[in-house]
């Protein structure tokens, strides 16, 4: 596996750069980790609030085996190891919006260390970004201070959700990187069902540590950018900070380990505050709750019903049906849409014919025609009218030569709007191809006695004119005839008198 680094150019020469990412997923679960209050998007404000996620005093901690589950499926889904014991540890601070005065997480035993995702790089390697844990914490609340001019008001529905923090080895060099496995994360978690991967929701957000260091020197001092909501700001925020810490060792300066908020109007980072004067946390572990001990057959059952991973689908539609690496990663950017690719396949008739062929063009079908649509029309995969089937009976159409793949797009576009099978649509609006020979013929003639001086032109060397006269049977045959009768009729009849 190749590392593909990037470098930056500064005044003094060039300069590389290091990232690693601490993402914050939400865990997909009705209710919070340690209380049974709903965990609802968009419900309205305290509306979801146990007293233990109140802070109230003499409330108890009630572990919520959902979220554990879906942790350690997450843990299986990255190649980590699943630790039997893990710990929750208090982080103690002062927050408005943190009631209890402090964050349940785990800070010395997580339930997951290791584990890898395996990205596409841009030179097109496959390059593995090594996984360093993956612990489970509680959320806190939301102040909100854009609604009075002189009061800030609590939400606190997302205080004590349930959250896994998975933080990646210093392994990134360049933006796309970061943007290839922070997409490949949030695919596999989609695919687990552990995270809905929503990000203006808040269900995905990332700390990025940017360092930059001199090609073949040791690595540099980090920042840690906080609570990035989107790729695009993860990106920005990177070469901003990389651009900063560069100027300021060109011009003799040192970085200071701090971490920096990302203010994307201004496009700049700011100091939140340095290692210096870092809070003390007190971590210490919870009393109120005992390690968090897994059974191996807790962890077995979760093992067995593992759904076949991303990498995994993608892998096999490139070795089973033969489709580019391009294709194979769209076919299976969702399960929904790997699903209705692999259901479009097995009812086609054609496939045993020619496989590869018939995947391929169905493979281009969908993602050419439907999935360009469905992003048009702000769709998903479940929204559409046109069935797998449907669109697998279409590319068997074509593959049979009744219809040509001009034709074929007109049939698409009515069964997209209609639902209709590309059968029926080929039968009421009479598109079926016309392969009989003597009524091509007959049209080749008619054009080529209308057009003698271009016949005496293209017979002069004027090979261009050529598709002149296929435009013209085309047009007086609606389009029907069999593309590839008609050209070979139209070469025999004008070499025929050459
Ligand atoms: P801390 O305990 O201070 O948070 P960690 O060792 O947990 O430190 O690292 C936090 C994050 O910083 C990880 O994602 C890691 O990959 C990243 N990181 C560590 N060293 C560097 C570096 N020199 N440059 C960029 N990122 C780094
Ligand atoms: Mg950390």
């Amino acid at each position: 596996m190749t590392q593909t680094r990037f470098t930056y150019e500064g005044q003094t020469g060039p300069w590389e750069v290091l990232i690693g990412l601490e993402v914050h997923c939400q865990i997909h679960s009705a209710s919070k980790l340690f209380s049974g209050a709903a965990t609802t998007f968009g419900a309205a404000p305290n509306t979801q609030v146990d007293f233990f996620d109140a802070g109230f005093p003499g409330m108890l901690p009630v572990m919520n085996e959902t979220c554990v589950a879906q942790a350690v499926k997450t843990g299986l889904g990255l190649h980590g190891q699943i630790n039997l014991r893990s710990l929750f540890d208090r982080k103690n601070y002062f927050y408005p919006d943190l009631p209890s005065g402090y964050q349940i997480s785990q800070h010395t035993n997580p339930i997951i260390t290791g584990g890898y995702i395996d990205i596409d790089t841009d030179a097109g390697d496959v390059k593995r970004i090594d996984i360093e844990r993956l612990h489970i914490e509680t959320d806190a609340g939301k102040s909100i201070h854009d609604q009075d001019p002189s009061h800030s008001f609590i939400d606190l529905n997302r205080s004590g959700v349930a959250l896994m923090e998975i933080v990646t080895a210093p392994a990134m060099h360049n933006v796309s990187e970061v943007s290839a496995f922070f997409n490949a994360l949030r695919t596999l978690v989609r695919y687990l069902e552990t995270c809905d991967g929503n990000m203006e929701q808040g269900s995905m957000r990332a700390d990025v540590n940017v360092s930059v260091n001199r090609p073949g020197e040791g690595w540099g001092t980090r920042c840690e950018i906080k609570n990035l909501n989107s790729v695009r700001f993860m990106t920005q925020a990177i070469h901003v900070e990389a651009a900063r810490q560069i100027e300021l060792l060109e011009a003799g300066e040192s970085i200071l380990q701090e971490t920096r908020l990302f203010d994307p109007v201004q496009g700049e980072t700011r100091s939140m505050r340095s290692k210096e004067d870092a809070m003390d946390y007190r971590y210490f572990p919870d009393p109120d709750l005992p390690p968090l001990v897994l059974s191996a057959e807790f962890v077995k059952n979760i093992r067995d019903k593992m759904p076949e991973l991303p990498g995994a689908k993608k892998a096999r539609f490139m070795t089973a049906f033969g489709l580019p690496a391009y294709d194979a990663s769209v076919l299976t950017g969702t399960r929904e849409i790997a699903a209705y690719f692999e259901a479009a396949l097995a009812s086609m008739k054609s496939v045993a014919a020619d496989p590869e062929k018939a995947s391929k063009i169905l493979a281009n079908w969908a993602i050419s025609e439907v999935f360009a649509l469905l992003n048009q029309e702000n769709l998903t995969i479940s929204q559409t009218k046109v069935t797998p089937e449907n669109l697998g009976e279409l590319v068997d159409l074509i593959l049979k030569d009744t219809i040509s793949g001009k034709i074929a797009k007109e049939v698409f576009s009515v069964m997209w709007q209609t639902g209709k099978t590309p059968g029926l649509i080929v039968k009421e609006k009479g598109l079926e191809q016309v392969s009989d020979e003597g009524a091509i013929e007959a049209s080749v003639s008619e054009i080529l006695d209308q057009n003698p001086d271009k016949v005496a032109d293209y017979r002069g060397g004027k090979d261009k004119l050529f598709g002149f006269f296929v435009g013209q049977v085309m047009k007086v045959m609606a389009g029907k005839a069999n593309p590839k009768m008609v050209n070979d009729i139209i070469r025999r009849l004008l070499d025929e008198t050459k």
